[in-house]
C-alpha cells in the first residue's frame, strides 16, 4: 500500500500524568504514515482522489489541543482512531507521538509511543428462525450500518434453510455480511451480542429457536480457539447456510487455517452430501 508521511508535526498540548503538565503544556511531535492508494490521485494529478496531508495535520493539531490525556498511549490511540474515522481513504495509520520534555529528571533525547491501527475486514453470519425473521435480519444490518466503527457493509441475499442440530423448530432465514471495522474481534463479538439482546433473543435451548443469531465467521487472519470467541467459526465448513451466502459475497476468500477458499469449502460440502 502507498504511504503519505507526516514527520514531526509540532503540537503544543497538555498531555501528562501530572496536573502541572495539563496546565502549562509542552511540545509534542507527531509523525504519521497514512496507508492509502495514491494511484488515481497520481495519475489524474487531482487531490480529490487522495487525502490532504495539510488537513490531517490541522486535524491532529486541533484534536490534541482540545483533548487532554494522561498518557501518550491514549493520545495516540484516540488520534489514530479519529484520523481513520475522518479520512475515509486512509486504510491504516502508523502514529508516533514523541514527548521530548517529559518530566523524567534525567538527561534523555525523547520518549515516544508508536502504534499501528487499521480498518479490519470481517465476515458475520446472520440467522433468525422466530417471528419476523426478515425484519430481525434487516434490523441487524441497519444497526451494523449505523455504527461508526463499522463501514462498507455488504450483505448477501437471505436464504431459507432447514434447522441444524436436531432440535424441532421453524425454518431459518440465513445470510452473511462483509464489513470493515475498527473493533477488535472481542469488541465486535460484544457488539453483535448487544444486537442479539436487543432482538430480545432468549437462550433457552442450545441450537434452539432464536430471533437473531450473529456469529463472527472471519476476522482478517485472526485465529482463536478460545471458547468465548472461536475464529474462524469452527463449524462453517460444514454449514451450507453459512457458506452459500458467504460465497455470494466473497467466493475466493481464503480460510486462514484450512487454506481453502469459500467456494472450495462449499463445493466439498456438496460432494460430501
Ligand atoms: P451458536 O451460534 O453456536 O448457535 P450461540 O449463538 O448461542 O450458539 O453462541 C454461544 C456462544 O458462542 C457465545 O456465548 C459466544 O461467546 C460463543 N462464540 C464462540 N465463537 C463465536 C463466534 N465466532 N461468533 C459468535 N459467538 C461465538
Ligand atoms: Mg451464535
Amino acid at each position: 500500500m502507498d504511504e503519505i508521511r507526516i514527520e514531526n508535526l509540532e503540537i503544543y498540548a497538555g498531555h501528562g500524568v501530572f496536573a502541572e503538565e495539563n496546565r502549562t503544556g509542552q511540545p509534542f511531535f507527531v509523525s504519521a504514515v497514512l496507508y492509502t492508494d495514491t494511484y488515481k490521485a497520481g495519475k489524474e494529478d487531482d487531490l480529490q482522489y487522495s487525502t490532504h496531508y495539510g488537513e490531517v495535520c490541522h486535524f491532529m493539531n486541533q484534536f490534541l489541543k482540545e483533548h487532554t490525556y494522561k498518557l501518550i498511549e491514549a493520545a495516540a490511540e484516540q488520534t489514530a482512531r479519529q484520523v481513520l474515522l475522518r479520512f475515509p481513504l486512509v486504510k491504516a495509520i502508523d502514529l508516533e507521538i514523541r514527548k521530548p520534555k517529559a518530566p523524567i529528571g534525567l538527561p534523555f533525547e525523547t520518549v515516544s509511543v508508536k502504534i499501528h491501527r487499521s480498518w479490519k475486514q470481517a465476515y458475520i453470519a446472520l440467522g433468525s428462525n422466530m417471528g419476523d425473521k426478515e425484519g430481525y435480519l434487516n434490523e441487524a444490518v441497519t444497526k451494523l450500518r449505523q455504527n461508526p466503527l463499522i463501514r462498507k457493509v455488504e450483505v448477501s441475499d437471505f436464504i431459507v434453510t432447514k434447522p441444524y442440530g436436531g432440535v424441532e423448530q421453524d425454518d431459518f432465514l440465513n445470510g452473511a455480511a462483509k464489513i470493515e471495522t475498527l473493533y477488535t474481534p472481542y469488541e465486535l463479538l460484544i457488539f453483535l451480542q448487544e444486537l442479539e439482546q436487543e432482538a430480545s433473543r432468549e437462550r433457552l435451548v442450545h441450537w434452539g429457536p432464536r430471533t437473531l443469531d450473529l456469529d463472527v465467521l472471519f476476522f482478517e487472519d485472526f485465529v482463536s480457539d478460545d471458547k468465548v470467541l472461536t475464529v474462524p467459526h469452527p463449524d462453517m465448513q460444514n454449514r451450507d447456510f453459512v457458506l452459500k451466502p458467504l460465497c455470494q459475497l466473497s467466493p475466493y476468500y481464503m480460510h486462514p487455517v484450512l487454506l481453502k477458499s469459500v467456494k472450495q469449502m462449499l463445493s466439498e460440502l456438496k460432494d460430501r452430501a
